[in-house]
């Protein structure tokens, strides 16, 4: 299997990635499709698709195998269901696939290549993941309206309060990156902070630790100092 694309995403590394697509609607970026994919005739018609499913590796977790059982983050990481029930990343094949909104299909020269470039939105990928195919969203066969999810009936809602410090404030830009669309970075961090990123068994156990993420290029420190509160406590821009 060869990659078809690369995902330029906001998130600079896993941690504090919303667990599906679509949850933090702010994360924007692009898949750059190249070699013979860069091609506009590989894309002709994509832009009458309003969503696209990506097929991607989980390539920063694929090397280090798969279980039979897993514990999925909803039920609290204690519980174990069979991997074939779950959206794990470590899977045989370390295959995932995410639902994202198609903003803009262009076909460009980057580099001296050409380049496909798809805008996206609602991205649950980190930078550089690699794609190995992309398929047009059907709705008349994908959207089923009464299907059941067993433990995953419900989409987890925003259940923190984000607050922001002086000194986080200060440190907001919304200097437009090249390797990005243009995106509020308030937004995202409040979009992805609120989703609680800590790990089940660290919640509600841990006010005095400060936790950091890479988001959109800025190295962004927070912490919980109550059990429904998330506060940003500094941002500083990665070079
Ligand atoms: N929507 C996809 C699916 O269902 O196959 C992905 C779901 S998976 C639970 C989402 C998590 O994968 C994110 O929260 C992030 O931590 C992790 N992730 C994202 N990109 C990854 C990559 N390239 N390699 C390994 N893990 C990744």
């Amino acid at each position: 299997m060869i990659a078809i694309g690369t995902i330029r995403s906001p998130y600079g590394e896993k941690f504090a990635i919303p667990r599906q697509p679509g949850l933090a609607p702010e994360a924007l970026g692009y898949c750059d499709l190249t070699g013979e994919f860069g091609v506009a005739e590989t894309v002709r018609g994509l832009n009458q698709f309003s969503h696209i499913w990506l097929i991607f590796q989980f390539h920063q977790t694929v090397a280090k195998g798969w279980q039979p059982l897993v514990r999925p983050p909803r039920l609290g990481g204690n519980k174990k269901v069979g991997v074939f029930a779950s959206r794990s990343t470590f899977r045989p094949n370390g295959i995932g696939m995410s639902l994202v909104e198609l903003v803009d299909v262009e076909s460009l020269n980057i580099d001296g290549q050409p380049t496909n470039r798809l805008t996206l939105r609602g991205l649950d990928l980190v930078d550089g993941t690699p794609v190995l195919d992309i398929k047009p969203y059907l709705p008349y066969a994908e959207a089923i309206t009464d299907a059941k999810a067993g433990y995953a009936d419900e989409k987890p809602s925003g259940q923190l309060a984000v607050i922001w410090s002086q000194a986080a404030l200060q440190g907001l830009t919304n200097k437009p990156s090249a390797q990005l669309p243009t995106l509020d970075i308030k937004v995202l961090i409040e979009q992805v902070l609120s989703q609680d990123p800590r790990p089940a068994y660290q919640a509600g156990k841990d006010s005095d630790r400060i936790y950091g993420v890479k988001l959109a290029s800025m190295d962004v420190k927070f912490h919980f100092p109550a059990p429904t509160v998330v506060e940003v406590l500094s941002l500083v821009a990665l070079c």
